[in-house]
């Protein structure tokens, strides 16, 4: 498969967004060109549009069994939710004024988009309500606790718990959440954020006791930037924005109408259209995918019981693999899918929906989201199965391969997880491999790569700079069927002199206090120390590299003489990598994928095929790029930052001509 463009790509991550309905764009367009009227306007161009807010507004109250309840539009969820919150914090000051009692708490799920725990800080200190925000717990399987709902609803002002979690579907007992409010806090005002259940679950809102219910266009095939928001017929109402009186006072600003059109194309695909699934439509192909990640991943975790999720939604971890690694493999197949939230995707922090449920660190740290629309079709679901299957084998194929650049046998692999890196130096030829510092989030992946080759691993050995360290060596050694009692100190084997790893040798090179540093020689070349997080290790002989177990500088290694000190490394513009690869016809394309990266879409720009270098085996070919300086290299990978650490090794260690490609493959094309 070559690198896939976006027309090949396969979008799972409707959660966060959806593509616009093609009937959306073009009644969007309507409302741009022909119908581009004020509906304010009492002239015949504003009366054709205000037709379509009339037709789009009647659509959503029959979409959402809105009854007497009011349906505005908004600019989408997050405004529907300032809206609700201001106007219940509005009615709860006035009920106090008035001396009538209000609960002290505001009320919200664990698991709430931070629009709503954010809000409730914000409009609370703004309008000094000073009532207390308080998360309601949810159970293993994510739903609110309603025994804990029961003890807080009597001092509960307002209540906010979303109908299906974005990061994981599950779906919540607006029922069971319902009867307890009814039976002991009647009195509190509640807001249900309905975004991730519209064309998902059924809706009758006016048959509930739901006060306020916010929905967002674009995780429905609309546009970005607008909304709709259901308040029941008696409940509260405070305007947000005040002005020239549009949407009968309630919300003030000409209407996007563009926005509010497409949302009318796509409420009537959802009224009698046939472009969307049923329920049971929807959770078969779900059901498909799980089936074939179960396939392609062994020991794979769903972190929600599907039984209680979205037809659509699927949340997942793999022993042994972070997040990162699976979004990567999977944008390498042109699988667009994501880690959780779309508004933390920039977050290194493991996901708080996640953590509220009570899940192990490894699998909200490992987590996937998949998910995808109610249009989707067969085909789609067929070829996604496919992809994910292949991204398995990827997997399970031998990673611990001879050198891509000279073809040695022997190498040095980097491990890394969360800010911590391991080093496995192998020789293919004698079967022989040594860990040193081995992250302990790695142990079963570790112990995986060597033995799909077969290796010996002589030593699991440790650098002292890893607080984890004895663990994450008893977990390895464990792992690998050894006894997980370190064999000496740091794991050196009892009394031997050195560890012969084929043709090089493993020695102990320098120790202060509980610290130790490692020398690989080989015969031919010069040397390769390991110090843990010290950087001023006295070398009794000669490395060209040090390997470190933490980021030292932002760098995982480094040579011994630093040639520049460069804090960021030389980028390349996308629109400038064709003129830079034609003037330099010598230049080298280095994709820093991983292996199975590269194999699930290889990395071809502008008729270059690119060299696949591992950014986990780039320290062991530093001495070979830098015996070529003035031999330009282009680093490329997934985003930019791989390839940006890269280029900025050669940098510092000297090679003037290394150049990261900005904004990674996907702006390449
Ligand atoms: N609530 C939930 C459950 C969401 O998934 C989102 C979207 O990220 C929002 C609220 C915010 O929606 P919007 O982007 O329309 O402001």
């Amino acid at each position: 498969m070559s690198h896939l463009s976006h027309a090949d790509e396969l979008y799972l991550d409707a959660n966060a967004t959806s593509p616009v309905l093609p009937a959306a764009i073009a009644a969007a367009l309507d409302a741009m060109g022909g119908r581009f009227g004020n509906p304010s306007s009492s002239h015949a161009a504003g009366l054709r549009a205000k037709q379509i807010l009339d037709d789009t507004r009647a659509r959503a109250r029959r979409v959402l069994g809105a009854g007497p309840g009011r349906v505005l539009f908004t600019s989408g969820a997050t405004e529907g939710i300032q809206t609700a919150v201001l106007s219940a914090l509005c009615a709860i000051r006035e009920r106090r004024a008035a001396g009538d009692t209000c609960g002290d708490l505001l009320l919200y799920g664990a698991t709430e988009h931070k629009a709503v725990s954010e809000s409730l800080a914000h409009w609370n200190r703004l309008l000094g309500t000073g009532l207390t925000l308080q998360a309601l717990p949810v159970d293993a399987d994510g739903r609110h606790r309603l025994d804990i709902l029961r003890e807080l609803a009597p001092r509960a002002a307002l209540v906010c718990t979303m109908a299906a979690n974005n990061e994981t579907g599950v779906i919540s007992d607006l029922d069971g959440i319902a009867r307890t409010l009814r039976e002991h806090g009647p009195r509190a005002y509640w807001m249900v954020d309905c975004v991730q259940a519209l064309g998902k679950l059924p809706l009758d809102l006016a048959v509930t006791r739901i006060d306020y219910a916010p929905f967002s266009g674009h995780k429905l095939y609309a546009p970005k930037g607008i909304g709709m928001l259901y308040v029941r017929d008696g409940a509260p109402y405070t305007p947000l924005m005040i002005g020239g009186g549009q949407e009968a006072g309630q919300r003030s600003g000409t209407e996007n109408m563009a926005g509010i059109a497409a949302l009318g194309a796509v409420l009537a695909e959802l009224e009698q259209g046939t472009a969307f699934r049923s329920h049971a439509g929807m959770a078969a192909m779900r059901d498909r995918l799980a089936a074939a990640l179960t396939d392609a991943f062994p020991g794979i975790v769903f972190n929600a019981p599907l039984a209680q999720a979205l037809p659509t939604t699927l949340n997942f971890a793999v022993p042994g693999l972070a997040s990162k690694d699976l979004l990567d493999l999977f944008d390498a197949a042109g699988l667009r899918v994501s880690a959780g939230s779309a508004c933390s995707a920039a977050k290194a922090a493991p996901s708080y929906v996640l953590a509220a449920m009570g899940l192990p660190l490894w699998r909200s740290s490992g987590a996937v989201r998949l998910s995808f629309g109610p249009t989707a079709d067969d085909d789609f679901i067929d070829e996604a199965c496919a992809r994910i299957r292949r991204c398995g084998q990827l997997l399970r194929a031998p990673l611990l391969g001879p050198s891509p650049l000279s073809g040695a046998a022997h190498g040095l692999l980097q491990v890394s997880a969360e800010g911590r890196h391991g080093w496995i130096a192998f020789d293919l030829d004698a079967g022989v491999g040594v860990a040193i510092d081995p992250p302990l989030a790695l142990a079963p992946r570790i112990a995986a790569l060597v033995g799909a080759r077969g290796l010996h691993v002589a030593a699991v050995l440790g650098t002292g700079s890893d607080p984890e360290g004895a663990a994450a060596r008893a977990a390895l050694r464990a792992a690998l069927g050894q006894a997980p009692a370190d064999p000496g100190p740091l794991g050196w084997p009892g009394d031997a002199a050195a560890i012969a790893i084929g043709g090089r040798v493993l020695a102990r090179l320098a120790s202060s206090g509980t610290r130790m540093a490692y020398l690989l020689e080989a015969a031919d070349g010069d040397g390769i120390a390991f110090t843990g997080d010290a950087d001023d290790v006295q070398l009794a002989r000669p490395a060209a590299l040090l390997c470190h177990g933490v980021d030292l500088d932002g760098q995982a290694f480094r040579t011994l003489d630093v040639a520049a000190t460069e804090a960021s490394a030389a980028q390349l513009a996308p629109a400038h990598l064709a003129a830079f690869l034609q003037a330099h016809a010598d230049a080298l394309l280095v994709d820093v994928r991983e292996q199975p990266e590269a194999e699930a879409g290889a990395c071809h720009l502008h008729g270059r095929s690119a060299l696949n270098l591992p950014l986990s085996r780039l320290a062991e070919h530093l001495a070979q790029l830098l015996a070529t300086p003035e031999r330009p290299l282009v680093f490329v990978c997934r985003s930019g930052n791989r390839s940006a650490r890269a280029a900025l090794a050669l940098r510092r260690a000297g090679h003037a001509q290394a150049w990261t490609l900005a904004g990674g493959i996907a702006l390449a094309h």
